[in-house]
């Protein structure tokens, strides 16, 4: 097939200075929990991005020195040029595809405690870190200045000698000392460096010229730059002193990367923002410099694409999440394969990665991280090891999964489920508020496996035992899922919780059923992700008083690593939902809830009606129980059905199967790793 030619403008070469990018899909950084510490990982991960066709791929933050040191998230670094050959590897896998490597130089400043490195934190006045670590970060003086200007001018020297095309100066996000100095909002310096916006700019200024000066002949310098950290007139804005310092520096750059502050707004998710929410911020960029301007906004549409681009609001489309969730994006809409696009879905799994220091995992692309430690590459399989048939039972996120990789690998594959449409708990939980970009992850699988003819699918099928046995696949998969308990057995409390007979109990499935409480209701929340607070969301919206009660301390609490717990608390306290954190329910009664609290166990009552248990799931294992012992080539279980989680870890498990299907030796740490070299004890 043929490129759209509606399509060509996303395929015209862009001139960044003294290099001209091939195309304009752009990778702008992004985190991904390997960097220094998985180096063949990250460069593995990035060549295969180049491969799909994105004409720039560019690093995480890049350290310059040990007094902004990020430990532990595994970014890059360039404090030393033994640092070279970890990111020169990066850069020679991206050259091989043609492809433009950029390096985001970073001085993180307060935003890190160095403990690693156990150096004094700096910033523009004295002040504690951002984290909260015991440390304070003092006050720069000039000498202070003058070594950062250094230490940044050494990194530029460093990158350009590990090969890369773009070398950033970073002023975003809040993330670096640099944006710190910018801030008005931390900068209290009264000498040339603080007060005016001229003199906040100053040391962005002075870098951006050194680092010019450094390696502007060979490399391209780009300008990384919130323009809005969103907090009106405390902070820069983009109807204000973000705009003047876009006109004030706006042709000393080569290249403009905008975006708003901080990460959790840029990387805002499709629960809380739309594709393409920055747009309003940054659509004025371009008519201040005549250097090209990329953005990011989610965007996994090229129609999107091309009318950002023939409306002037941008010369390159910044991805991030979309390269991860496909990074075959650009080759597909060259290869006239749109409808193939494996589009983002906004729940960022993906920096969960890095906020647990691990490598980066994608909901939508079983692949991401994988592509050097088990060889996955997100478009190519190994053909099937024999002429088999596998029947999938369960056509969830696992099951879809399995059958779309099986149907690649060119098995015979039979996706039987007793519901009346594909797609498993997905097909519910996607009618949840703010959570329909989540259907995209079945939808993808959906349409996949319609256009194979090896692959046959069958609904409202309530397979048994015995028409599995009748079937006779070689194989059997049971991807059956799971669902909701409702005896309060959990995290906190393993024995169950005591119910009296006369209470109303329901569970998160009963909720999406349609089922609801006669009058008040508690929710108790001992799952901490997305579902206990959706399940408030919902029900107060029906108009029901809501208590939300919960072991931890925040609400959605591993929503922290979404970065949406910030979003999901305040919007229930908006609600209107009342709160108690810290608290255990230990016994239900027909009128009433038994509170403890979690650190003196004291003892409190709340008046209820019903009682929402979010506490676990159980897995719908009766099926493959039942198959256990019958004649069977093979029979396996997959996705929640073997172990209830995320629909990352289901569409994660219904692909490995897939891969590993006929591999014959299994090692038994299944994947590749990178041991330190020891260095010598002198
Ligand atoms: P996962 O997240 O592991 O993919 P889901 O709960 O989303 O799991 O999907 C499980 C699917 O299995 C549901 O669509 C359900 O209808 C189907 N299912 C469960 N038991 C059977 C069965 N005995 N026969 C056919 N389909 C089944
Ligand atoms: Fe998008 Fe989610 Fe994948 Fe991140 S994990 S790239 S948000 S689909």
């Amino acid at each position: 097939m043929v490129r759209d030619p509606r399509y060509d403008v996303l395929f015209e070469p862009v001139k960044i200075g003294p290099v001209t990018a091939k195309n304009r899909f752009y990778q702008v950084p992004h985190c991904n929990g390997m960097g220094r510490s998985y180096p063949s990982s990250m460069a593995e991960m990035r060549r295969v991005k180049a491969e799909g066709g994105w004409a720039v791929v560019t690093t995480e933050e890049v350290e310059i020195h040990p007094s902004g040191d990020h430990s532990p998230w595994m970014g890059g670094r360039l404090w030393e040029d033994r640092d070279i050959p970890v990111l020169a590897r990066m850069c020679d896998a991206v050259h091989e595809f043609g492809a433009l490597a950029g390096c985001e130089l970073n001085h993180a400043g307060v935003m890190a405690a160095n403990r690693y490195s156990r150096d004094m934190p700096m910033a523009p006045s004295h002040v504690p870190v951002a984290l909260p670590d015991p440390v304070q970060a003092r006050a720069m003086d000039l000498s202070d200045i003058r070594d950062l200007r250094r230490w940044h001018r050494e990194a530029a020297l460093r990158a350009r000698d590990a090969g890369f095309d773009i070398v950033y100066v970073y002023a975003g996000h809040q993330l670096s000392t640099i944006s710190h100095f910018l801030s008005p909002y931390r900068n209290r310096r009264s000498d040339a460096y603080g007060g005016s916006l001229e003199n906040r700019a100053r040391l962005l200024r002075e870098v951006l010229e050194d680092t010019r000066d450094a390696v502007g002949d060979s490399c391209a310098i780009a300008l990384r730059f919130s323009v809005d950290e969103l907090m009106g007139d405390s902070g820069i804005s983009s109807t204000a002193e973000g705009r003047d310092l876009v006109e004030m520096l706006a042709e000393l750059p080569d290249l403009w990367d905008v975006n708003i502050s901080g990460w959790e707004n840029d990387s805002a998710t499709s629960r809380f923002k739309p594709s393409g929410y920055q747009e309003d911020y940054i659509r004025w960029v371009k008519s201040v410099t005549t250097k090209p301007v990329v953005g990011v906004g989610r965007y996994t549409s090229p129609d999107a694409m091309v009318s950002l681009v023939n409306n002037g609001v941008l010369d390159f489309i910044g991805a991030a999440r979309p390269s991860i969730a496909d990074p075959f994006l650009p080759l597909k809409v060259e290869e006239g394969r749109v409808e193939d696009i494996r589009e983002c879905i906004g729940c960022n799994v993906c920096v969960s990665g890095d906020n647990n220091f691990v490598p980066i995992r994608c909901t939508q692309n079983p692949t991401m991280g994988e592509e050097w430690r088990k060889r996955w590459h997100p478009e190519r399989i190994a053909p099937a090891h024999a002429d088999e048939r596998v029947l999938i039972v369960g056509a969830g996120p696992a099951g879809l999964e399995a059958a779309r990789a099986l149907g690649q690998r060119g098995y015979h594959v039979t996706l039987a489920d007793r519901a009346g449409e594909l797609g498993g708990r997905l097909q519910t939980e996607r009618k949840l508020p703010g959570l329909s970009e989540w259907g995209r992850a079945v939808d993808h699988r959906i349409w996949l496996i319609s256009q194979m003819v090896n692959v046959d699918t069958f609904l409202e099928s309530n397979l048994t035992a015995e028409t599995i046995r009748e079937f006779g696949a070689d194989h059997v998969v049971i991807a059956t899922g799971s669902k909701w308990t409702s005896d309060g057995i959990g995290r906190e409390n393993p024995r169950g919780i005591v119910i009296d007979p006369a209470a109303r109990v329901l569970t998160p499935n009963d909720v999406m059923a349609g089922q609801r409480p006669n009058g008040p209701v508690t929710i108790f929340d001992d799952d901490h992700y997305y579902m206990g607070g959706l399940m408030a969301e919902v029900l107060r919206k029906d108009g029901y008083e809501v208590t939300l009660v919960t072991p931890a301390a925040y609400v959605s609490e591993w929503s922290l690593q979404t970065l949406e717990q910030q979003k999901i608390q305040s919007r229930l306290m908006e609600l209107g939902v009342k709160l108690v954190l810290s608290h255990n329910l230990s016994r239900i009664r027909a009128s009433e809830v038994v509170l403890n609290c979690g650190y003196t166990g004291a003892e409190s009552q709340v008046e209820t009606d019903t009682t929402l248990l979010v506490t676990m799931r159980a897995p719908e294992e009766e099926l493959f129980q039942a198959l256990r012992t019958a004649d069977l080539g093979s029979l396996t279980r997959i996705g929640d059905c073997l172990a209830p989680g995320t629909i990352a870890a289901a569409i994660y498990g219904g692909h490995r199967f897939a891969r590993e299907l006929g591999v014959a030796d299994l090692d038994n740490v299944p994947f590749r790793r990178e041991l330190p070299t020891l260095a010598a004890l002198d």
